[in-house]
């Protein structure tokens, strides 16, 4: 089984560097899904309330058999739920739909700075945090100038940043801004959705170097990179495929081919704008 390292946190807390991620995985889907995972060898997995999909994702967990101890669990506060006593609310449904007493990380999901509570919300999750229902709490899509304003503001500083970061945007200033807090940097969209940059000829090249496939050498260069990473499939030899990265190492003119990919190209919504609820 592979051998997934682990990141130690800011607070001490150490997380799996790779994971797995369960968006668009209907519920009655991702049982099926978190427990080929688990099987394969993953031990953390991302969801989130507004994927819909933490009671499946719970039974996986509990059908599993694995200690809780040994179980790393994310779930996030969807944009809707922003401010202090509505983010409380919203964890317990969060944690009663997982079927856990506890998450491992909570996330704010986005900043939605148009609503201007985030700093609330962060409160709130501090309290959470204080309480033990979460052993470790974060931010996703957080932009510098949002983190400058949570830390100015706010006790606690997020443990981990989870942000849109694939070979075609790799985030330099995040990735900088979030080490120079001590904050570590996690990969949304890790092999970029898959169609378009897995058909990269660059990727092939180095893969047929090391004898690996596309995704498996973008997601070996997350994690020289120092990124946590939450790649998703439901196809069982994908997901295996996807923690099958430790047994090789890219090396600098691989690494500089990849960094030659990047191209600013944003998959998903742009944090200082998108509010949807
Ligand atoms: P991803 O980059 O992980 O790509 C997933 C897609 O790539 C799959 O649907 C499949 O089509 C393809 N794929 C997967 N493995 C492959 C392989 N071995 N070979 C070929 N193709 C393969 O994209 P994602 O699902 O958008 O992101 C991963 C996780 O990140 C999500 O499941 C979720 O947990 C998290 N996420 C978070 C946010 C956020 O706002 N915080 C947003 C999007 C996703």
């Amino acid at each position: 089984m592979s051998k997934v390292p682990f990141i130690t946190l800011n607070n001490g807390v150490r997380m799996p560097q790779l994971g797995f991620g369960v968006f668009q995985v209907p519920d009655d889907e991702a049982a099926a899904a978190v427990g080929t995972a688990l099987e394969a060898g993953y031990r953390s997995i991302d969801t989130a309330a507004v994927y819909e999909n933490e009671k499946g994702t719970g039974q996986a967990i509990a059908a599993s058999g694995i200690a809780r101890d040994e179980l790393f669990v994310t779930t996030k506060l969807w944009n809707s739920e922003h401010g202090y006593d509505t983010a409380l609310r919203a964890f317990d449904t969060s944690l009663g739909k997982l079927g856990l007493d506890y998450v491992d990380l909570y996330l704010i999901h986005w900043p939605v700075p148009s609503r201007d509570a985030y700093v609330d919300t962060w409160k709130a999750l501090e309290k959470i945090y204080a309480d033990g229902r979460a052993k470790a709490i974060g931010v996703s899509n957080f932009h510098p100038a949002h983190l400058e304003r949570l830390l100015a503001e706010t006790s606690i500083v997020p443990v981990l940043d989870q942000v849109e970061l694939h070979p075609q945007l790799q985030q330099a200033e995040i990735r900088t801004v979030n080490a120079r807090h001590n904050i570590v940097t996690e990969a949304w969209s890790p092999l970029g959705q898959g169609k378009g940059l897995l058909d990269s000829p660059v990727l092939a090249a180095i893969g047929h170097k090391h004898g690996r496939t596309p995704a498996q050498v973008v997601l070996r260069w997350h994690l020289q990179l120092g990124n946590v990473v939450i790649p998703k499939s439901v196809t069982p030899s994908r997901i295996r495929e996807n923690i099958d990265v430790f047994g090789f190492e890219l090396e600098d003119d691989d690494l500089a081919a990849i960094a030659a990919l990047d191209s600013g190209n944003r998959l998903g919504p742009d944090p200082e704008t998108f509010d949807m609820a």
